[in-house]
């Protein structure tokens, strides 16, 4: 078979190969970097088998998509080690997400000390850098096998696969997790990672369902991009306009009207009042801007023209004449 690299040039092969062992015949390095493989467009993992002509791109950490695979294994790394610290608790999904992955867990709420106390775990399991290893079963023995390890949401996730389907499972060092995957070959591949909190989650995101414990964590490749990510994020906390607005007092919130509805004091109502007036000045004398007012509210013949009248009567606020 003949593999066409993204540089163009072609390998060939006189039998299957995986992305990985390909990767390896490229270069060393490249086998070390490697976190996936790009095989006819499709991402798969380095394990994937090439059986046919094939285009292939080896996906490393500078990549997104490789960034992604370090740090969907890094999710499955923390489930491990929830699972070491709270043997009771229930695993569900963790998948990768924009700048980091988290986890679901049915179990207690997690403390900072708590996840401090993963993280630490997390370590040891990186250090023993077990390999990570593919198998699948057949649907029904894969529910089966769930089922003995008393893992309800894992039995329901496989329950949704079709009938007949193989299941693939990820093995690292004993902690089994049921995932389509792509993973890094060994959980060593894991260099930079922090947990940055938890908070409550509802089972498949929905408010009748169990009630989860997520857990976000991020990852990088190297450990000055993992320290400029949580300086940013230290830095993004610190000009959160919620914080500094009370702080500054300049509103407050009360339950009885909603959390997310700000009542302005009157040094944050004085602030507003000034901004409103540099605008307007800034509009009219710098930008040449002209003020205008119309009513707020007009007869319905404005919106039968307009079209309002026939597509949205039900949701407007319409005053009827009794006479
Ligand atoms: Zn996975």
């Amino acid at each position: 078979m003949k593999i066409t690299l993204k540089d163009g040039s072609v390998k060939e092969y006189s039998e299957a190969k995986s992305v990985y062992e390909i990767a390896k015949d490229i270069s060393e390095g490249l086998a070390r970097a490697a976190c996936a493989g790009e095989v006819n467009g499709e991402i798969v993992d380095l394990r994937t088998e090439i059986h046919e002509d094939s285009s292939l791109n080896i996906v490393t950490a500078s990549d997104e998509a490789g960034l992604k695979v370090i740090r969907h294994t890094a999710a499955h790394v923390m489930a491990e080690a929830v699972k070491r610290l709270f043997p009771d608790a229930k695993v569900t999904i963790g998948p990768a997400i924009a700048d980091g992955f988290y986890y679901d867990f049915d179990a207690e709420p997690f403390s900072r000390e708590d996840l401090d106390k993963i993280e630490a775990e997390m370590k040891k399991i990186i250090k023993e850098g077990h390999a990570i290893t593919r198998y699948t079963l057949p649907r029904e023995e894969a529910i089966q096998f769930m089922k003995e390890k008393e893992e309800p949401y894992k039995v329901e996730l496989i329950e949704d696969l079709p009938e007949g389907s193989e299941i693939s499972f990820y093995d690292q060092g004993g902690f089994v997790d049921l995932c389509a995957g792509p993973h890094l070959m060994s959980t060593k591949g894991i260099k930079a990672y922090k947990l940055i909190s938890s908070s409550m989650a509802y089972w498949r995101g929905d408010s009748e369902k169990a009630r989860l414990q997520r857990i976000y964590g991020t990852a990088f490749n190297k450990k000055e991009e993992l320290k400029a990510h949580l300086d940013k994020l230290e830095d993004a906390k610190r000009r959160d306009h919620n914080k500094l607005g009370r702080e500054m007092g300049l509103f407050t919130t009360v339950d009885v009207i909603g959390q997310g509805l700000p009542l302005f004091t009157p040094k944050g109502t004085k602030m507003i009042i000034k901004l409103q007036r540099w605008i307007e000045d800034l509009e009219e004398k710098e930008w040449g801007y002209v003020r205008t007012r119309t009513p707020l509210m007009a007869k319905s013949d404005l919106y039968k023209i307009s079209g309002h009248w026939d597509h949205y009567k039900e949701g407007m606020f319409i005053w009827e004449r009794l006479d």
